[in-house]
């Protein structure tokens, strides 16, 4: 199975690529950005636990979203029909990045690539304003954007470091147009899978 993880900051257009890479390449797509807005629309308790990191920004704790990402890999893998995975969201932290590798080798995976878009923060900022104005995303406002871009910088992009060494990244300038930043994309995955 192909395994890719989509990286970058919140705003760098993870989202937007995961939809043109799905389609493409024929992946299961789990987004945990997604997911755990999903279980805050249900109203169940770890809906409400998870809402209340992410209004501020913050991170939900490792150990709990490690279980989460376990759970859903199974769900999305179990019927043998996916050729592959796009993690969008995760991993967000050192341990998490230590977890993934873990699971994904207890189930005879691995990361084929990590592709991190690389989009300045100015840009960003106006991206994630603009996007708040319609997608009614409790996070999607000033204050917010700040404090997760800061974790971001803080937490999140030191794991390139780390695929850096592994020979496992590949960065992308995701400045362009959605097809230009698409085709960059593509020409990474066609090199590994
Ligand atoms: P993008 O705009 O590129 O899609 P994003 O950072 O805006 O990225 P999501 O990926 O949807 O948005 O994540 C929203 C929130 O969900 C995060 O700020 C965080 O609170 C929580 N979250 C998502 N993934 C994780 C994770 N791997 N670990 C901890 N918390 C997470
Ligand atoms: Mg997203």
């Amino acid at each position: 199975m192909l395994n890719i993880v989509i990286f970058g900051a919140p705003g760098s257009g993870k989202g937007t690529q995961s939809e043109f890479l799905i389609e493409k390449y024929e992946l299961a797509h789990i987004s945990t950005g997604d997911v755990l807005r999903a279980e805050r629309d249900s109203g169940s308790e770890l809906g409400k636990l998870a809402e209340s990191y992410m209004s501020k920004g913050q991170l939900i704790p490792d150990e709990l979203m490690v279980d989460i990402l376990a759970s859903v890999y199974d769900q999305k893998t179990q019927k043998g029909e996916t050729k592959g995975v796009i993690f969008d969201g995760f991993p967000r932290t050192i341990p998490q990045g230590e977890a993934l590798a873990e699971m994904l080798e207890e189930r005879g995976q691995k990361i084929a690539a990590v592709v991190s878009l690389d989009v300045k923060e100015e840009e960003l900022i106006t991206r994630l304003i603009n996007r708040g104005k319609e997608s009614g995303r409790s996070d999607d406002n000033y204050e917010t954007i700040k404090a997760r871009l800061d974790v971001y910088y803080n937490q999140t992009s030191p794991l390139k470091e780390k695929y850096e060494k592994e020979g496992k990244l590949y960065q992308i300038e995701g400045l362009g147009t959605k097809d230009q930043i698409f085709a960059r994309i593509s020409e990474v995955i066609d090199k590994v899978k």
